[in-house]
């Protein structure tokens, strides 16, 4: 809207001078103010000042923080293949609006536009925010998808617009005894950022025992070496609050578990005294949604706990993200 405007104020600027050089162009020759030493140096300063003011406009719209309100612009720093359809893509917000920008607690997303035809989605950046100003988003390519699509194509250095942060769900430290999540495929991100901000940036000494049971369809999907690195050095050095297994179908090597999540795996995580405060996140395909806690309802609210998870006994709460 302002770069329009931007835009406007500039064609205005050309037809003036348009007008100008024509008036100049017809030779006219009786001198008014305008015409006058004194209407030269006004009509300067005028243009001066203008011109300033135009200036400061279109840099505002450029300096303005990121918001959810409107689109600012951020530059692609990097773009590794992490497997046959998933890109860990670095996005770097511009060092002029970052002291102006705060980010809440985990878990936020940014909606990223695809500027071909105007449509945006959401994406969770893996750690958050980095001093600097760095967002790695780990991106999924489904087959036919339009978003995955074009971000995979985005080349180094290209400017990409995104809006945000957005908080789908608000993490508070003296809310909960255990928490259990629930992660498919790229599912996964918003559970990095959660245990990044409490393992890495926050209290090494978290009272709350997190449990992440995360599931892949193959060896190609699993998460990047940067992701994994840090589940495993989480739960090495965090071994009484952080207890992680991972499932891939047709795995069985190293710490995997064959298969999707068990029902036998979630009863397990949840086998806790009674006086504990149980939250269940889970965050994945629809179609894991709806087998293990039930569906959201159309208008994308909550709706009842289902599923697997409906039939366990026991005092514990359910979010889906
Ligand atoms: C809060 C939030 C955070 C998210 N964070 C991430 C993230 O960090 N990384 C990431 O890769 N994605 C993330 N997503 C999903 C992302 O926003 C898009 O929905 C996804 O990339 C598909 O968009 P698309 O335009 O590529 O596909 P579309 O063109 O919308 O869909 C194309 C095809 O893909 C299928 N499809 C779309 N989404 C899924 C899905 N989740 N599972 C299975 N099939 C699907 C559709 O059914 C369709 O057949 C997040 C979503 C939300 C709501």
């Amino acid at each position: 809207m302002l770069s329009l405007s931007c835009a406007r104020s500039r064609a205005l600027h050309a037809s003036i001078k348009s007008r100008t050089v024509s008036s100049h162009s017809t030779g006219e020759t009786r001198k008014g103010f305008w015409g006058s030493k004194q209407g030269y140096a006004v009509g300067g300063a005028l243009g001066v000042s203008t011109a300033i003011g135009i200036w400061a406009w279109c840099k505002a719209d450029k300096d303005r923080p990121l918001s959810i309100h409107s689109f600012s612009p951020v530059t692609i720093l990097s773009s590794e293949n992490t497997g046959s359809n998933t890109k860990l893509v670095r996005l770097k917000i511009p060092d002029r609006i970052l002291p102006d920008i705060s980010f809440p607690p985990p878990i936020w997303s940014v909606f990223v536009k695809d500027s071909d035809i105007q449509i945006e989605r959401p994406f969770t950046p893996l750690e958050g925010a980095s001093e600097d100003g760095a967002l790695d988003l780990w991106v999924k390519k489904y087959s036919d998808s339009e978003m995955g699509r074009w971000i995979h194509s985005r080349p180094v250095g290209e400017s990409v617009e995104i809006r945000g942060p957005h908080q789908t769900w608000a993490w508070k430290e003296d809310t909960w005894d255990r928490v259990v999540m629930i992660a498919g495929g790229t599912g996964v991100t918003p559970f990095h950022q959660l245990l990044h901000h409490v393992f890495s940036k926050g209290t090494k000494h978290s009272p709350v025992e997190f449990v992440l049971l995360h599931a892949y369809r193959s060896m190609d999907e699993i998460p990047p070496p940067a992701v994994m690195d840090n589940f495993s050095k989480w739960s090495k050095t965090n071994p009484n609050k952080l207890k992680i297994s991972t499932f891939v179908e047709g795995e069985t090597s190293g710490s995997y578990q064959d298969g999707k999540v068990t029902e036998s795996a979630i009863r397990e995580a949840l086998a806790t005294d009674d006086r504990s405060r149980t939250l269940v996140l889970i965050c994945g395909p629809d179609r894991m949604i709806n087998a293990l806690v039930g569906p959201k309802t159309w208008d994308g609210s909550q709706g009842p706990v289902g599923g697997v998870l409906g039939k366990i006994p026991g005092k514990f709460e359910v979010w889906k993200l």
